[in-house]
């Protein structure tokens, strides 16, 4: 009997999801012996022409790794939707947009003219960005061209499946393999994690306190059995969809969000700022004035890149203009 397929296709990444993978240890040894690996650049010497000659529907399981972000990643996409009998958007970045997404502050021009004329480490005074077709002795060069807005994978493709995570909790991962090796995937659009949010899998004490003051993490010491944002320190679990029992909070780090929002809420930073909210006193707390509550949201540093770090390709705003032109 023959083995089903699998193959890890890169989008806009960073390759820590490959890397994840092989943190499943020797774990990865029983997913190589069941599987063939149809496709996997990172790993092995492929080019695009060996994904293209693969006939459609004939990959098993597609793990596309990675945001959607230039006319590559794009083509990378369709492809892998049109290979796969099971697409799973793998990690942050292909199931929310990730943190190449934050990239939806500014505008495509705006981005070239900062990394390649604007920044101060750049000598460039002819003014050259890259531009998609260089013609050069005997031919031409081309590089992928920027789209004007980074996208998560199912705002390109259909996506059958969400291992959300950056990268993916191993478990999670583990999990996902078995069930798609097995035959026992669960229903189509089902995200990888848990119905609850990573507050439920914290087991730091919560005492529903009201804060006063927000700090960014290096200005303290976090008391390490207490709830961070009760002590101040904006920590993403309540907006955050669980499945990773909690890890960063468990190591006294706050949690940024990597899941992605809850089962409960489209929006992971509109959830946020309804935690925070409750936490600084605003849902009817007698004493609290506009004015305190100005002051301590100002005391956010870079809120959207806080409420949105992984998100913002998939947020209601999808994406904000001139913010970082
Ligand atoms: S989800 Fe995280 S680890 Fe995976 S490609 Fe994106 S940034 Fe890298
Ligand atoms: S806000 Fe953070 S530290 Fe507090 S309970 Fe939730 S996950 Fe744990």
């Amino acid at each position: 009997m023959s083995k089903p397929k699998l193959a890890i296709i890169p989008g806009a990444n960073c390759a820590g999801c490959d890397y994840s993978l092989l943190d499943l240890g020797e774990k990865i040894i029983d997913v190589l012996i069941a599987t063939e690996i149809a496709y996997w650049p990172t790993a092995a010497d492929l080019k695009l022409e060996d994904l293209e000659k693969l006939p459609d529907g004939s990959i098993d399981i597609v793990l596309f790794e990675g945001a959607v972000n230039n006319d590559e990643t794009e083509e990378m996409a369709k492809l892998a939707r049109k290979k796969a009998k099971n697409l799973i958007a793998f990690g942050a970045c292909a199931c929310f947009g990730g943190i190449p997404g934050l990239a939806n502050v500014a505008s495509r021009d705006s981005i070239l003219q900062k990394a390649y004329i604007k920044s101060l480490s750049t000598v460039n005074q002819q003014g050259i960005v890259p531009y998609k077709i260089t013609k050069v002795d005997g031919g031409e060069l081309t590089v992928p061209e920027l789209l004007e807005t980074v996208k998560s994978l199912d705002q390109v493709v259909k996506v059958d499946y969400y291992l959300p995570g950056c990268p993916p909790p191993l478990k999670l991962t583990a999990d996902a393999l078995v069930a798609a090796l097995s035959g026992k995937l669960p229903p189509k659009g089902t995200v990888f994690g848990s119905m609850k949010s990573v507050c439920d899998d914290c087991k730091r004490i919560r005492e529903n306190k009201r804060i006063t003051e927000i700090k960014r993490y290096h200005q303290i010491v976090p008391d390490a059995e207490k709830c961070l944002l009760e002590q101040g320190i904006v920590c993403m679990g309540p907006a955050t969809r669980g499945g990773c029992d909690a890890i960063c909070p468990t190591v006294n780090i706050p949690c940024r969000g990597c899941m992605g929002p809850t089962s409960e809420s489209r929006d992971q930073g509109a959830r946020m700022l309804s935690a925070l909210s409750s936490v600084i006193g605003l849902e009817g707390e007698a004493g609290v004035s506009d004015e305190d509550v100005r002051k301590l949201v100002l005391q956010i540093k870079d809120p959207l890149g806080t409420f949105y770090r992984y998100t913002l390709p998939k947020s209601i705003m999808r994406r904000v203009w001139g913010v970082r032109e």
